[in-house]
């Protein structure tokens, strides 16, 4: 049997899969062979080898028998290292939670295996989520795989990666402000955000409440669909997810590109976005008018107060939400034996700089009166945002907008603006929760990723997928051209 091809579609191996032209033991040990070789990029910080194998033995005895198989049946999956899981540890990327195992796993998880997902692992990601560049991770330092000197962006950072080197047929990840769609523009993959509620955090390690989602990242825009489909609906674990039909043709859901009104943002609003990638965006409006959207001007509150206020909200809510880990409930085992004050502050040591500092800006956006204005502020823009994306979304079927102003960045040595940027256009659909995608639009000339991200309406992934579809221009990675690259 030739080795399978695994950086092609999941939806053609799902096919190969069904068809028997490929088992789903010789997928998954293709797979756990092609994360062995892709190590250097550091993508797993967990690898679920032998259950992996047992679980793919299983799909193809049922398959044998001719019973029902679920829709992600034999598919090898990868994990975010912030979902809980009972089989394997979970380590949200901290030295503080080293050997933790979950006694449940994430509604998301549970879904998966119920469409017959074989989860083979769990990948790197920045300590608690926090971080745009996966280097904020304790225990690993995640590589770009078309540049290993450049960083595969974060949080989702080792998800990104192993879709991109057909280490996993595709990944969950998570996104606050940004961490599914900035990785997958960096490592040539996709990432939708879904809307806020569509997906279930039941099991998702809290990082910022009002803003986490769970997201998906995959090699083509159709390989989303069977994912989504398997992962969302209502979870009484959690309330704020929703009943929403995935697909459902409703009066608003364009039939043809013909019927999609497109928002393009002034230059103005794109200040400090890198040529290649305006080029990239026009381009990818010149492409959709080609196809007959009407591509309509459109404005939105500058992308730097956006960012001031999501740094902010998600600062106070980390604050809250890291709480729990005081040595008593979560982690530093070590420090049991401790009396209580020095237990907490021996585990609150364990924390890496960047969750220190967003604690710390936390604590005194909550404690001090100038904080307290701040914050007020940042409630505020939060509250505008909302308002004027609801606003243009109801004159717009979505609006077309960069992922990031610059491609992957060098690991080392990042200029502290490029940094601070990294997220300037992805908090906007976090802040009203709306769905978004990031779009692979081929390479530049050095062999890194472009990519665009689209907008769209509250529960209206199925319009995103579709419109994201006409413009996707895939990344072929394969070891030659990282070989070239390294
Ligand atoms: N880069 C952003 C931050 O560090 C977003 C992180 C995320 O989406 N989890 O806050």
């Amino acid at each position: 049997m030739p080795s399978p091809n695994l950086t092609a579609p999941l939806t053609t191996l799902a096919q190969a899969l069904h068809t028997g032209a490929l088992t789903a033991h010789e997928l998954t040990e293709a797979t756990l062979q092609q994360i062995q070789a892709t190590q250097p990029y550091e993508a797993y910080l967990y690898v679920n080898r032998a259950p992996a194998l047992a679980w793919a033995q299983q799909c193809d005895a049922t398959r044998a028998r001719g019973a029902m198989t679920g829709c992600l049946a034999g598919l090898p999956i990868a994990l975010k290292d912030n979902l809980v899981t009972q089989e394997m540890p979970t380590t949200c990327g901290s030295r503080l939670l080293a050997g933790y195992q979950a006694p449940y796993d994430a509604t998301v998880v549970t879904r998966l295996r119920d469409a017959g997902a074989v989860l083979v692992g769990k990948t790197a990601l920045d300590e608690f989520a926090m971080g745009s560049t996966s280097q904020s991770c304790a225990t690993s330092a995640p590589k770009n795989p078309w540049d290993a000197a450049r960083v595969p962006g974060g949080s989702s950072g080792g998800s990104a990666i192993a879709v991109a080197t057909g280490a996993a047929a595709a990944a969950l990840g998570s996104d606050t402000g940004g961490s599914v769609r900035q990785p997958a523009a960096f490592c040539g993959v996709v990432g939708l955000k879904p809307t806020y509620g569509r997906l279930s955090r039941f099991g998702l390690v809290a990082f910022a409440s009002s803003f986490d989602q769970v997201g998906i990242l995959s090699r083509y825009v159709a390989d989303v669909e069977p994912v989504l489909l398997a992962l969302a609906g209502p979870d009484p674990c959690d309330t704020t997810t929703h009943a929403a039909p995935v697909f459902s043709p409703s009066p608003s859901f364009p039939l043809h590109l013909a019927d999609c009104r497109i928002g393009v943002l002034p230059e103005a609003w794109l200040q400090g976005v890198e040529p290649e990638l305006q080029q990239t965006l026009e381009r990818t409006r010149e492409e959709l008018a080609a196809h007959g959207a009407t591509c309509v001007p459109v404005t939105l509150p500058p992308p730097r107060e956006a960012l001031t206020a999501y740094q902010a909200l998600s600062a106070v809510e980390a604050m809250s939400n890291l709480a729990r880990y005081d040595g008593l409930r979560y982690g530093c085992a070590k420090a049991l034996t401790q009396p209580f004050d020095a237990r907490v502050s021996q585990t609150r040591a364990e924390f890496g700089n960047e969750a220190k500092c967003r604690l710390l800006w936390g604590s005194f956006l909550l404690t001090d009166p100038a904080g307290h204005e701040l914050l007020c502020r940042a409630r505020a823009v939060w509250r505008q945002v909302h308002d004027a994306y609801r606003t243009l979304l109801a004159e717009v079927t979505l609006v077309l907008l960069p992922v990031t102003p610059s491609v992957a960045f060098p690991r080392l040595d990042t200029p502290p603006d490029t940094l601070a940027n990294a997220d300037l256009f992805t908090v906007g659909a976090s802040l009203a929760g709306l769905p978004a995608i990031s779009v692979p639009r081929g390479l530049n000339a050095q062999g890194l990723p472009l990519a665009v991200q689209l907008v769209g309406r509250t529960f209206d992934e199925a319009t995103l997928l579709r419109v994201a579809q006409h413009v996707e221009q895939p990344c072929h990675w394969s070891e030659r051209s990282a070989a070239e690259l390294l």
